[in-house]
Protein backbone atom coordinates (compact mmCIF):
# COMPACT_ATOMS: atom_id res chain seq x y z
CA UNK A 1 0.00 0.00 0.00
CA UNK A 2 0.94 3.13 -1.00
CA UNK A 3 1.15 6.01 1.67
CA UNK A 4 2.07 9.43 1.13
CA UNK A 5 2.29 12.85 3.25
CA UNK A 6 1.10 16.11 1.56
CA UNK A 7 4.28 18.34 0.75
CA UNK A 8 1.66 21.30 1.33
CA UNK A 9 0.88 20.08 5.09
CA UNK A 10 1.98 21.45 8.22
CA UNK A 11 2.84 24.72 10.12
CA UNK A 12 2.21 28.03 8.32
CA UNK A 13 5.31 29.86 8.78
CA UNK A 14 3.29 32.58 11.56
CA UNK A 15 3.15 29.25 13.86
CA UNK A 16 6.71 27.79 12.82
CA UNK A 17 7.71 31.32 14.04
CA UNK A 18 5.85 31.09 17.50
CA UNK A 19 7.02 27.43 18.25
CA UNK A 20 10.46 28.44 17.11
CA UNK A 21 10.61 31.26 19.84
CA UNK A 22 9.09 29.29 22.24
CA UNK A 23 11.45 26.79 22.33
CA UNK A 24 14.37 29.24 22.14
CA UNK A 25 13.19 30.39 25.34
CA UNK A 26 13.13 26.98 26.77
CA UNK A 27 16.06 25.19 25.84
CA UNK A 28 17.57 28.66 27.99
CA UNK A 29 15.83 27.31 30.77
CA UNK A 30 13.33 30.29 30.78
CA UNK A 31 10.14 29.35 32.30
CA UNK A 32 7.90 30.37 29.80
CA UNK A 33 3.79 30.68 29.76
CA UNK A 34 1.63 31.31 26.35
CA UNK A 35 -1.34 33.28 26.76
CA UNK A 36 -3.51 30.49 25.01
CA UNK A 37 -3.05 27.37 23.20
CA UNK A 38 -0.03 28.02 21.06
CA UNK A 39 -1.33 26.51 18.17
CA UNK A 40 -4.90 24.33 17.83
CA UNK A 41 -3.61 21.32 18.34
CA UNK A 42 -3.66 19.16 21.55
CA UNK A 43 -0.75 16.99 21.01
CA UNK A 44 2.04 19.55 20.11
CA UNK A 45 0.95 21.55 22.68
CA UNK A 46 1.34 18.57 25.20
CA UNK A 47 4.78 18.10 23.39
CA UNK A 48 5.77 21.86 24.77
CA UNK A 49 3.63 21.53 27.81
CA UNK A 50 6.58 18.47 28.65
CA UNK A 51 9.16 20.91 27.73
CA UNK A 52 8.20 23.64 30.44
CA UNK A 53 5.85 25.87 28.56
CA UNK A 54 2.38 26.27 30.42
CA UNK A 55 -0.61 27.56 28.72
CA UNK A 56 -2.17 30.97 30.81
CA UNK A 57 -5.61 32.48 29.73
CA UNK A 58 -5.98 36.29 30.30
CA UNK A 59 -7.19 36.51 34.21
CA UNK A 60 -4.37 34.47 34.90
CA UNK A 61 -1.73 37.06 33.20
CA UNK A 62 -1.99 39.69 36.07
CA UNK A 63 -0.66 37.66 38.32
CA UNK A 64 3.14 37.52 36.34
CA UNK A 65 4.92 39.75 37.14
CA UNK A 66 8.60 39.39 35.68
CA UNK A 67 7.45 36.14 34.21
CA UNK A 68 7.90 35.75 30.22
CA UNK A 69 4.98 35.50 28.57
CA UNK A 70 4.44 34.34 24.75
CA UNK A 71 1.89 36.31 22.32
CA UNK A 72 1.08 33.46 19.91
CA UNK A 73 0.77 34.04 15.76
CA UNK A 74 -3.26 35.16 16.39
CA UNK A 75 -1.87 38.04 18.19
CA UNK A 76 -3.85 40.10 20.70
CA UNK A 77 -5.97 43.17 21.04
CA UNK A 78 -3.92 46.58 22.91
CA UNK A 79 -5.70 45.35 26.18
CA UNK A 80 -3.23 42.45 26.92
CA UNK A 81 -0.38 44.69 26.14
CA UNK A 82 -1.51 47.14 29.02
CA UNK A 83 -2.44 44.78 31.14
CA UNK A 84 1.05 42.80 30.83
CA UNK A 85 2.51 46.61 31.09
CA UNK A 86 0.96 47.26 34.28
CA UNK A 87 1.39 43.88 36.22
CA UNK A 88 5.23 43.81 35.41
CA UNK A 89 4.88 40.66 32.67
CA UNK A 90 7.69 40.21 30.34
CA UNK A 91 5.89 39.88 27.00
CA UNK A 92 7.49 38.12 24.41
CA UNK A 93 5.75 38.64 20.89
CA UNK A 94 5.70 36.29 18.48
CA UNK A 95 2.58 37.38 16.71
CA UNK A 96 2.74 36.48 12.85
CA UNK A 97 4.25 39.61 10.93
CA UNK A 98 0.66 39.24 8.41
CA UNK A 99 -1.55 39.47 11.42
CA UNK A 100 0.13 42.47 12.76
CA UNK A 101 0.09 43.89 9.86
CA UNK A 102 -3.66 43.81 9.32
CA UNK A 103 -3.76 44.82 12.90
CA UNK A 104 -1.99 47.99 12.02
CA UNK A 105 -4.21 48.20 8.58
CA UNK A 106 -7.72 47.90 10.63
CA UNK A 107 -6.69 50.41 13.33
CA UNK A 108 -5.97 53.20 10.53
CA UNK A 109 -9.08 52.02 8.46
CA UNK A 110 -11.01 52.89 11.75
CA UNK A 111 -9.25 55.81 12.47
CA UNK A 112 -10.17 57.17 9.04
CA UNK A 113 -14.01 56.27 9.56
CA UNK A 114 -14.90 56.72 13.14
CA UNK A 115 -15.10 60.61 12.24
CA UNK A 116 -17.43 59.67 9.57
CA UNK A 117 -19.85 57.30 11.52
CA UNK A 118 -18.77 54.73 9.02
CA UNK A 119 -17.67 51.09 10.02
CA UNK A 120 -15.23 48.34 10.39
CA UNK A 121 -16.38 44.74 9.05
CA UNK A 122 -14.58 41.95 10.12
CA UNK A 123 -15.33 38.21 8.28
CA UNK A 124 -13.88 36.08 10.86
CA UNK A 125 -15.12 33.54 13.89
CA UNK A 126 -16.79 35.67 16.96
CA UNK A 127 -14.39 34.80 19.71
CA UNK A 128 -11.72 34.09 17.75
CA UNK A 129 -8.23 35.01 19.28
CA UNK A 130 -7.26 36.81 16.12
CA UNK A 131 -10.41 38.16 15.41
CA UNK A 132 -10.38 39.87 19.47
CA UNK A 133 -6.61 41.11 18.44
CA UNK A 134 -8.37 42.83 15.14
CA UNK A 135 -11.65 44.40 16.81
CA UNK A 136 -9.08 45.96 20.01
CA UNK A 137 -7.75 47.91 16.82
CA UNK A 138 -10.95 49.82 16.77
CA UNK A 139 -11.92 49.76 20.14
CA UNK A 140 -14.59 46.75 19.78
CA UNK A 141 -16.37 48.76 17.77
CA UNK A 142 -15.59 47.00 14.61
CA UNK A 143 -18.91 44.67 13.35
CA UNK A 144 -17.81 41.10 13.22
CA UNK A 145 -19.62 38.90 11.05
CA UNK A 146 -20.11 35.24 10.47
CA UNK A 147 -22.63 34.82 7.96
CA UNK A 148 -24.80 36.74 5.72
CA UNK A 149 -27.28 37.42 8.99
CA UNK A 150 -24.62 39.08 10.84
CA UNK A 151 -24.81 42.09 8.56
CA UNK A 152 -27.69 43.26 9.53
CA UNK A 153 -27.01 45.49 12.19
CA UNK A 154 -24.50 47.51 9.50
CA UNK A 155 -25.49 51.12 8.75
CA UNK A 156 -25.07 50.82 4.88
CA UNK A 157 -25.73 54.67 4.21
CA UNK A 158 -22.29 55.37 5.77
CA UNK A 159 -18.58 54.26 4.42
CA UNK A 160 -17.66 50.34 5.15
CA UNK A 161 -14.20 49.18 4.96
CA UNK A 162 -13.99 45.40 5.32
CA UNK A 163 -11.40 42.71 6.33
CA UNK A 164 -10.78 38.83 6.72
CA UNK A 165 -10.13 36.96 9.22
CA UNK A 166 -6.28 35.55 7.99
CA UNK A 167 -7.68 31.99 8.06
CA UNK A 168 -11.33 32.41 6.49
CA UNK A 169 -12.84 31.20 3.43
CA UNK A 170 -12.56 33.10 0.04
CA UNK A 171 -15.70 31.98 -1.24
CA UNK A 172 -17.67 32.76 1.75
CA UNK A 173 -15.48 36.91 1.95
CA UNK A 174 -16.87 37.28 -1.63
CA UNK A 175 -20.62 36.49 -0.79
CA UNK A 176 -20.85 38.75 1.94
CA UNK A 177 -18.97 41.62 0.68
CA UNK A 178 -21.27 40.97 -2.79
CA UNK A 179 -24.25 41.50 -0.46
CA UNK A 180 -23.37 44.69 1.20
CA UNK A 181 -22.25 46.19 -1.97
CA UNK A 182 -25.86 45.49 -2.57
CA UNK A 183 -27.71 46.95 0.30
CA UNK A 184 -25.53 49.83 0.37
CA UNK A 185 -26.90 50.93 -3.16
CA UNK A 186 -29.89 50.49 -2.43
CA UNK A 187 -29.45 52.47 0.68
CA UNK A 188 -28.21 54.85 -1.26
CA UNK A 189 -27.21 56.50 -4.99
CA UNK A 190 -23.68 56.05 -4.63
CA UNK A 191 -23.42 53.65 -1.87
CA UNK A 192 -21.22 51.08 -3.39
CA UNK A 193 -18.59 53.33 -3.86
CA UNK A 194 -18.14 53.71 -0.05
CA UNK A 195 -17.03 50.34 0.31
CA UNK A 196 -13.29 49.04 0.42
CA UNK A 197 -13.01 45.45 0.01
CA UNK A 198 -9.41 44.48 1.70
CA UNK A 199 -8.11 41.05 0.41
CA UNK A 200 -6.60 39.81 3.77
CA UNK A 201 -7.01 36.18 4.02
CA UNK A 202 -3.24 34.82 4.29
CA UNK A 203 -1.85 33.14 1.02
CA UNK A 204 -0.62 30.05 3.34
CA UNK A 205 -4.39 29.45 3.96
CA UNK A 206 -6.17 30.40 0.59
CA UNK A 207 -4.19 27.89 -1.86
CA UNK A 208 -4.56 25.51 0.73
CA UNK A 209 -8.05 24.34 -0.39
CA UNK A 210 -7.30 23.92 -4.08
CA UNK A 211 -4.19 22.21 -3.41
CA UNK A 212 -5.79 19.65 -0.49
CA UNK A 213 -8.35 18.85 -3.34
CA UNK A 214 -6.11 18.15 -5.92
CA UNK A 215 -3.77 15.81 -3.49
CA UNK A 216 -6.98 14.33 -1.89
CA UNK A 217 -8.08 13.02 -5.25
CA UNK A 218 -5.23 10.98 -6.36
CA UNK A 219 -5.66 8.53 -3.36
CA UNK A 220 -8.11 5.61 -2.79
CA UNK A 221 -8.18 7.10 1.07
CA UNK A 222 -7.12 10.17 2.79
CA UNK A 223 -6.39 11.07 7.02
CA UNK A 224 -6.92 14.21 7.76
CA UNK A 225 -4.93 14.72 10.38
CA UNK A 226 -6.48 17.88 12.90
CA UNK A 227 -7.30 19.22 16.29
CA UNK A 228 -10.75 19.10 16.09
CA UNK A 229 -11.14 22.87 17.26
CA UNK A 230 -9.06 24.11 14.61
CA UNK A 231 -11.46 25.61 11.98
CA UNK A 232 -9.04 25.89 9.07
CA UNK A 233 -8.58 22.00 10.17
CA UNK A 234 -12.53 21.66 9.38
CA UNK A 235 -12.54 23.85 6.60
CA UNK A 236 -10.08 21.53 4.75
CA UNK A 237 -11.11 18.44 5.99
CA UNK A 238 -14.60 19.29 4.17
CA UNK A 239 -12.66 20.23 1.35
CA UNK A 240 -11.01 16.68 1.11
CA UNK A 241 -14.38 15.01 1.77
CA UNK A 242 -15.92 16.92 -1.13
CA UNK A 243 -13.52 15.31 -3.97
CA UNK A 244 -13.15 12.03 -2.16
CA UNK A 245 -15.90 10.42 -0.16
CA UNK A 246 -13.37 8.02 0.84
CA UNK A 247 -11.72 10.98 3.59
CA UNK A 248 -11.50 10.57 7.32
CA UNK A 249 -10.24 13.16 10.31
CA UNK A 250 -8.43 12.09 13.04
CA UNK A 251 -6.36 13.89 15.66
CA UNK A 252 -3.51 11.11 16.54
CA UNK A 253 -2.64 7.70 15.06
CA UNK A 254 -4.65 6.15 18.09
CA UNK A 255 -7.42 7.37 16.56
CA UNK A 256 -7.09 5.49 13.48
CA UNK A 257 -10.08 2.12 12.19
CA UNK A 258 -8.29 -0.63 10.87
CA UNK A 259 -11.64 -0.93 8.47
CA UNK A 260 -10.63 1.99 6.40
CA UNK A 261 -8.19 0.70 4.86
CA UNK A 262 -9.21 -2.59 3.91
CA UNK A 263 -8.38 -3.82 0.16
CA UNK A 264 -7.20 -0.46 -1.00
CA UNK A 265 -3.92 0.85 -2.89
CA UNK A 266 -2.99 3.99 -1.85
CA UNK A 267 -3.26 6.13 1.29
CA UNK A 268 -2.93 10.15 1.35
CA UNK A 269 -2.27 12.01 4.48
CA UNK A 270 -2.75 15.79 4.91
CA UNK A 271 -3.24 18.38 7.47
CA UNK A 272 -4.27 21.59 8.70
CA UNK A 273 -2.13 24.26 9.16
CA UNK A 274 -2.01 24.01 12.86
CA UNK A 275 -1.15 20.25 12.57
CA UNK A 276 2.89 19.57 13.34
CA UNK A 277 4.59 17.58 10.49
CA UNK A 278 6.39 14.98 13.23
CA UNK A 279 2.42 13.68 14.20
CA UNK A 280 1.41 13.36 10.14
CA UNK A 281 4.60 11.13 10.19
CA UNK A 282 3.82 9.37 12.72
CA UNK A 283 -0.07 8.58 11.55
CA UNK A 284 1.82 7.55 8.40
CA UNK A 285 3.83 4.63 10.36
CA UNK A 286 0.97 3.45 11.78
CA UNK A 287 -0.90 3.18 8.93
CA UNK A 288 2.05 1.29 7.14
CA UNK A 289 1.58 -1.11 10.25
CA UNK A 290 -1.87 -1.91 9.52
CA UNK A 291 -1.48 -2.83 6.20
S1 LIG B 1 -2.19 31.56 8.60
FE1 LIG B 1 -0.94 33.15 7.67
S2 LIG B 1 -1.42 34.98 8.87
FE2 LIG B 1 -2.16 33.27 10.07
S3 LIG B 1 -0.44 32.77 11.41
FE3 LIG B 1 -0.22 31.51 9.59
S4 LIG B 1 1.16 32.67 8.23
FE4 LIG B 1 0.38 34.07 9.79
Amino acid sequence: MIVEIDPNAGFCFGVVNAIKTAEDYLSRGIELCCLGEIVHNEMENQRLQVKGMNTINHEQLSNLANKHVLIRAHGEPPSTYEQALKHGVKLIDATCPVVLKLQERVRKAWERLSPLGGTVVIYGKKGHAEVIGLCGQTNNQAIVVEDLQDIEGIDFSKPIEMFSQTTKEPEMYRKIVDEIRKRMALAKPDGATMLKVNNTICGQVSNRKPQVQEFAKKYDVVIFVSGANSSNGKMLFLACKEVNPMSYMVSQAGELNPEWFAGIQSVGISGATSTPMWLMQEVATAIKQLA
